[in-house]
């Protein structure tokens, strides 16, 4: 990652553990009226907690000015350990204050449901989890042909219900509803959240595109373009969140990096891979279906606008390759050494394109059946590579271990930048 954007991730989490909760603290300490001293810490860790948790909820909306300044998959991350955190302090909240009738009832209930998604939520929507943790990546592996991701979204939801819960919880107290400015800002920010939320439902169903062709153009692998009905900030190496509103199963958004550089035609292609119910499902989708493109995201051509390099170097596998070459695309006069590999040649995506930017002589690519060696990409990295970034697109494991070689190789960290397919 990026310096900058290391700059801004840290400040995106003390604002999220500091400045978000700070407001309710002051407004609830303030207010508290003496008689409740003794409690008073736990008090503020159950209003801790609460901003934490619309905080986690308003990122869950995927807000795109989040998504630009550190990226969906970091925004995620702080959506789950601050979801996590959330919880512990909940969880003593809830041990330590006495409580009774609706008040203790809707506390009770909101908790036991945020720790039993919060323990299903780790292993089934925790990508930056499971990514890391090789036990809990097994877990979801060996369970997931039943708790398909559809399922785990659904059941995710239900974390909605419990902060409701909450809401009401707090509004039930007498003496907390007595603190006006707490009283007001406590519901201010949670309808913003709340209708923040609910508009994402309503975008989901607002028209923005239609299929113009569904091609199968490898085995397993379908090419989708899209005509946009209006203009979306769309850059190179981004993704788009795909839904056919109209079409059964099909309804829930899911993500796909573009292949060419957004122009003035408002088109857009992507490339599929059949991995799961949805993407297979594609194959049965007719031209003229109405679709549901939200986007751009990502952080690809950012990262390159950012170092102003002389040399791009992209590490690319399989399907991995899509995104990086849109970049390819979008940025003709930068200088560019692309190392892709894939597991068969049957899986050679866009030779045509390759053939077309080898026209160039600021253009190399090195195709290979089966990984590269550390070797063959060290002979060819520039002598001085202060002025290279490297893109990689990929499986996790390839990523993360051409991260530690390129390391190895003399590549600072600030150099390198992995978009990962999931999260
Ligand atoms: C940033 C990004 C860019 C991507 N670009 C491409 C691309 O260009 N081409 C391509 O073939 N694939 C791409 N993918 C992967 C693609 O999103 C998944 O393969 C697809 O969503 C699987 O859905 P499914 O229902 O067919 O399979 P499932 O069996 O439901 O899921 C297979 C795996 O995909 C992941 N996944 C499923 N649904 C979602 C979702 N809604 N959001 C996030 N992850 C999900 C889960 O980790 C799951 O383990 C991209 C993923 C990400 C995160």
């Amino acid at each position: 990652m990026l310096n900058s954007n290391r700059y801004l991730l840290g400040l995106t989490w003390l604002v999220a553990i500091f400045l978000v909760p700070f407001p309710f603290v002051q407004t609830l300490s303030a207010g508290l009226p003496a008689i409740y001293n003794q409690d008073k810490t736990m008090i503020l860790f159950g209003t801790i907690a609460y901003s934490w948790m619309l905080l986690a909820m308003y990122i869950s909306t995927r807000p795109k000015w989040l998504d630009r300044l550190i990226g969906l998959p970091n925004a995620y991350m702080i959506h789950g350990i601050l979801s996590l955190a959330a919880i512990v302090l909940a969880y003593l909240h809830k041990s330590n204050l006495r409580s009774d009738g609706w008040i203790k009832l809707t506390g009770n209930w909101a908790l036991y449901l945020f720790i039993g998604l919060g323990l299903y939520s780790m292993i089934f929507m925790a990508g930056w989890l499971t990514n890391r943790v090789p036990a809990l990546r097994w877990i979801k592996q060996s369970l997931e042909r039943v708790f398909k991701h559809e399922v785990s979204i659904l059941i995710h939801r239900l974390n909605v219900v419990a902060t409701g819960l909450i809401f009401i919880h707090v509004l039930l107290i007498p003496y907390i509803r007595q603190i006006v400015p707490f009283t007001v800002l406590f519901v201010a920010a949670s309808l913003f959240v709340f209708g923040a939320y609910a508009m994402t439902f309503v975008h989901r169903r607002l028209i923005t595109a239609k299929l113009i062709n569904n091609v199968e153009i490898k085995p397993n692998v379908r090419q989708l373009t899209l005509k946009l009905h209006k203009h979306l900030d769309i850059y190179p190496g981004d993704f788009v969140f795909l839904s056919f509103p109209k079409v059964k199963l099909m309804k829930e958004p899911h993500p796909f990096s573009i292949v060419n550089a957004p122009s003035d035609s408002n088109e857009l292609v992507l490339a599929i891979r059949g991995d799961g119910d949805f993407t297979r499902q594609l194959a049965t989708i007719q031209v003229n279906e109405s679709v549901v493109i939200n986007g751009g995201f990502g952080m690809y051509q950012s990262v390159i606008n950012e170092n102003h390099p002389d040399n791009l170097m992209i590490i690319a596998g399989g399907i991995g390759i899509v995104p990086l070459l849109s970049i390819v695309d979008g940025n003709p006069d930068l200088k560019t050494t692309i190392f892709y590999s894939v597991s068969n040649e049957n899986n050679l995506l866009y030779q045509d394109k390759f053939d077309q930017w080898e026209q160039r002589d600021n253009f190399r690519v090195f195709r290979q059946i089966g990984r590269f060696n550390q070797e063959a990409i060290a002979n060819r990295l520039p002598k001085n590579t202060q002025k290279t970034v490297v893109l990689i697109g990929g499986p996790d494991k390839m990523g993360t271990q051409w991260i530690k070689n390129l390391r190895r190789l003399g590549v600072r960290r600030s150099q390198i930048y992995y978009e990962r397919f999931s999260w």
